[in-house]
């Protein structure tokens, strides 16, 4: 006799198996219903248990209504299921918790193609490199406004109850993706952006919407490459930021940049590619494009045929160049625009196609330059002067006080001005492309309707890298990811407990491995790697050589920092994801590496105007962009405040008292204010707080005489700049002081001062500083990306490669956390808010009322505490009161 436990899923049809040992013993039944649309107050799967018959015909013998996870763990406990064949949808749930069963639990659910699993409210999704049908628009409905665990988990799952959390909070949240390169961020990025835009499509879509999914495809042509560890790996990192409207429909969103790797633009390792709007290019245009854009063959341009260029069999470029158009239509680009793009892409190809020779004769000791038809095409399709563009091409010009210098460069200096040329283009164009996404992805009409500022922000950056040579780039990645994993960190330990603490409950602490020492080795002033490397870039005599002999002066002690045996030109850092050695050369260079003045001179003399545009982004437009945007977080400032006041009237005439600073203005007031953002905030509070609606004129003065003299002089019109109803003098100050708090205006006003711009990894430490800071702001959501295995193989676990990212990324202590720590908490305000039905009527918010309620229900002690000001509670305590509730 023999007993099987048949899944009813309402997607039914497919039947799965169950191959611990290969055999099929699971079978799904098509049962197209969900439990609940028969019985509305249930919730969960009918599953059904089958006995067979010694002939292996199928007698049914049982049919239950149950939750799946609690269905599979009732059928071990019976003894129904064999122990080793249950799986556990929520890691917290295992029997025994060892990293032997973490792994053979995931294991066991990705070979029946179980992707994602719980811990907690942490999902853990490996990457099966296979599509799996299971996120077409039906799943989307199918997890809208479900209890996270209720179904089978999934990254839907996730975006649904951050989405659903935002509007009954009225807070913002957000979602890190992490894990390293190849695991699957961005394909979950992508995943979660679509379920959050079509959760809001209620009933119409908006064009926005459109935008927001168009806006992924263009970016990662843009800016994803094939690399050793990753056919799509991300070069840069993304941070979306979708906003809402209050009632949940999509208004907008914001795409913030971190970093692109320049350097894979002129040269790739072995196996690896440039980005990959280049293949599409040359292999997907129509032959009257390729003329109109003068595009050769891939292997006619030295900056794709460095290495044996591969195009993979499935590879279908052509529609892939499709795609592209497609997508960078749904972000506004019009034909013209798409045609600039293309011309400049072509142009940076044929600049990787100069070359030089030395002179042969007399004592002119300078480089020709050529192939002459090179350079011709490079001068028409950027137009500009081919003898300028020589003479960039050819000679430094230094100009001093007062004398300018004009010396020709050597051979290696010239090949190095020339790739700075490519790279300076392309990241300008990249960086245009960004800025007009955000633009289209602005709602105009936000400036004539009031919004709010709800948003959910989802964490898209470059995965831990460690490959055969690593760089600066490598360096600036994997710090980024030290830092995310120290957010994860805090909010998984020791924010929890240092709150379980300061509650005052009884709480064993779980140890964890704290990085703070490693990002302290990197970021810490004065001595910190990023702040020698700055030194070393700024002092004329340095060399790679006394880089690398300050690095290990420094820090020839730090348990993170290890030199290398022998006398190799690198250094060890001791990441939490592992050992990388880092090659010292070129460290320098890039980290200084801006556009150079002469070839901001020739592009900004160019007549084209797009080109112009790339280069110098003109002060007035970025001006005008950045009041725009000002302009609607004021009038979300002054509607949440309106709100507030009209909340805290009706409170006090209920004779509630005051309601605290709660939503983003309490957010706000409880962060902590750098400099730069003082006078934003002070404005902002004030103007919500102290009621009387008054700014300090004085403060605002010298703004004013800014943004008058600005008026003058660049002759931006007030008009153009801010809707006729946001004209009145509160408003416009409020805009005035935001605008010059924006990061883009302070970028030009920097611009204006002709000071040398902050380093690269300055300005790489400054945005990430500027994104935890956001983080910080917001309730987070993580996932853990896992790689199933090295080779991008289907449906392959490799044990060692998944144990190795289990045990540094703390899995085991992350379950040990969630599973005896309390993942639902309320203060008592809440507590009696959220459950005032089962409560006495009017009973305070108070321990007592709360306590005899646990009791009364008869709750499980050891599944709650009651803290100072807070209720703790397990899930599944949780889940049980909102069931009662829901009953009442
Ligand atoms: P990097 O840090 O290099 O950018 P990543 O973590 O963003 O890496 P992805 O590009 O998202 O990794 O994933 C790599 C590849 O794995 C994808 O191109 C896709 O083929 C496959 N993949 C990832 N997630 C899934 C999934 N949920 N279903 C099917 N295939 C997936
Ligand atoms: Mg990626």
């Amino acid at each position: 006799k023999c007993y099987v436990l048949v899944e009813v899923k309402e997607t039914g049809g497919e039947e799965w198996v169950l191959d611990a040992n290969d055999s099929p013993v699971h079978r799904v039944l098509l049962w197209p219903r969900r439990a609940q649309d028969e019985h509305p107050q249930e919730d969960g799967y009918y599953f059904l248990l089958q006995e067979r018959n010694a002939d292996g015909t199928i007698k049914y013998v049982h049919m239950q209504l149950v939750a799946q996870a609690t269905a599979t763990r009732r059928l071990v406990e019976r003894g129904l299921l064999p122990r080793q064949q249950a799986d556990f949808d929520d890691l917290c749930n295992l029997p025994e918790l060892t990293e032997e069963n973490l792994l053979k639990n995931l294991r066991h659910r990705f070979l029946q193609q179980k992707i994602y699993t719980y811990a907690g409210s942490i999902l853990v999704a490996v990457n099966p490199f296979k599509f799996l049908p299971i996120y077409n628009p039906k799943y989307v409905k199918m997890y809208e406004n479900q209890q996270l665990g209720k179904l089978e988990p999934h990254v839907f799952a996730l975006a649904d109850v951050a989405y659903y959390a935002m509007l009954r909070k009225r807070v913002n949240q957000c979602i890190v993706i992490s894990g390293e390169s190849g695991s699957g961020k961005t394909q979950s990025t992508n995943f979660l952006i679509h379920c959050l835009t079509a959760l809001s499509q209620k009933g119409y879509a908006s064009g926005v919407e459109r935008t927001i999914l168009g806006a992924g495809p263009v970016l990662e042509a843009f800016g994803n490459a094939k690399t050793a560890h990753n056919n799509n790996s991300s070069r840069f990192g993304k941070f979306i930021q979708v906003n809402y409207l209050e009632s949940g429909i999509v208004r907008g969103a914001v795409v913030e940049k971190y970093l692109l790797e320049k350097s894979r633009l002129v040269s790739q390792e072995k196996d690896e590619r440039n980005y990959h709007v280049f293949y599409y290019l040359l292999l997907g245009v129509s032959e009257e494009e390729r003329q109109e854009f003068q595009l050769k063959q891939p292997e006619d341009y030295f900056y794709l045929n460095q290495h044996n260029l591969k195009i993979e069999d499935g590879e279908d470029l052509k529609h892939d160049f499709e795609r592209l158009k497609q997508a960078m239509e749904m972000v506004g680009f019009l034909p013209a625009t798409k045609k600039q793009i293309f011309s400049v892409l072509s142009a940076i190809l044929y600049l990787g196609n100069v070359t030089y020779k030395k002179r042969a004769t007399g004592r002119d000791e300078g480089l020709e330059v050529g192939p002459p038809e090179v350079l011709d095409t490079l001068s028409q399709l950027l137009k500009v002067k081919r003898e300028i563009l020589v003479e960039v091409l050819t000679k430094r010009k230094t100009v001093t006080a007062n004398d300018k210098l004009i010396l020709p460069y050597s051979l290696s200096e010239a090949i190095t001005a020339r790739d700075s040329m490519a790279k300076s283009l392309y990241s300008a164009l990249f960086d245009w492309i960004v800025l007009r996404i955000n633009h289209a992805l602005l709602n105009k009409k936000d400036m004539e309707e009031s919004v709010s500022c709800l948003s959910i922000g989802v964490l898209d950056i470059f995965g831990f890298e460690d490959f055969e040579r690593n760089s600066f780039e490598q360096f600036c990645i994997n710090y980024a990811n030290e830092q995310l994993q120290y957010y994860f960190n805090q909010h998984i330990f020791k924010l929890e407990q240092e709150e379980y603490q300061s509650e005052g409950i009884s709480w064993h602490n779980i140890d964890y491995t704290d990085n703070v020492g490693c990002i302290h080795l990197i970021s810490k002033k004065p001595t910190g790697l990023f702040y020698l490397l700055d030194e070393e870039s700024n002092f004329p005599h340095a060399t790679s050589q006394t880089l690398l002999a300050k690095f290990k002066q420094q820090h020839e002690d730090n348990r993170y920092f290890l030199g290398t045996p022998v006398m190799e030109p690198a250094f060890i850092i001791q990441h939490f994801a592992g050992k990388v050695k880092y090659q010292i050369k070129d460290f320098r260079e890039k980290n200084m590496d801006y556009m150079r003045p002469d070839i901001v001179a020739l592009l900004r003399g160019s007549d084209s105007s797009y080109v112009r545009e790339l280069i110098g982004m003109d002060p007035v437009a970025v001006f005008r962009w950045a009041v725009l945007r000002a302009a609607i977080r004021a009038m979300a400032v002054l509607r949440e405040a309106g709100r507030l006041r009209a909340e805290r009237a009706e409170k006090a005439a209920a004779g509630m008292g005051s309601p605290g600073t709660r939503g983003p203005l309490g957010e706000l007031q409880r962060g902590t204010s750098t400099p730069s953002e003082k006078l934003y905030r002070c404005s902002m509070l004030d103007f919500s707080f102290d009621g009387s609606e008054e700014f300090d004129i004085n403060a605002f003065e010298d703004i004013i005489a800014f943004y008058e003299s600005k008026k003058k002089s660049k002759g931006i019109k007030q008009k153009q700049l801010i809707p006729k109803n946001l004209l009145d003098s509160k408003s416009l100050k409020l805009i005035i002081s935001m605008t010059l708090h924006d990061r883009t205006t302070k970028s030009l006003l920097h611009l204006h001062k002709k000071k040398k711009p902050p380093s690269i990894s300055a300005q790489f430490q400054t945005s990430l500083n500027k994104l935890l800071e956001a983080l910080g702001k917001a309730e987070p959501f993580f996932i853990r990306c896992i790689r199933s295995n090295a080779e991008k193989k289907e449906l392959c676990f490799d044990d060692e490669l998944v144990l190795q990212q289990l045990r540094y990324t703390g899995m085991l202590e992350t379950v040990r956390i969630r599973r005896s720590g309390y993942s639902a908490k309320y203060t008592f305000q809440d507590f009696t808010e959220q459950f005032q039905v089962l409560l006495p009527k009017n009973a305070p918010p108070c321990r007592e009322v709360i306590s005899a309620l646990l009791e009364k229900m008869d709750v499980d002690k050891r599944n709650y505490q009651i803290g100072k000001t807070k209720v703790f509670l397990k899930e599944t305590e949780r889940q049980a009161l909102q069931e009662t509730l829901h009953r009442e």
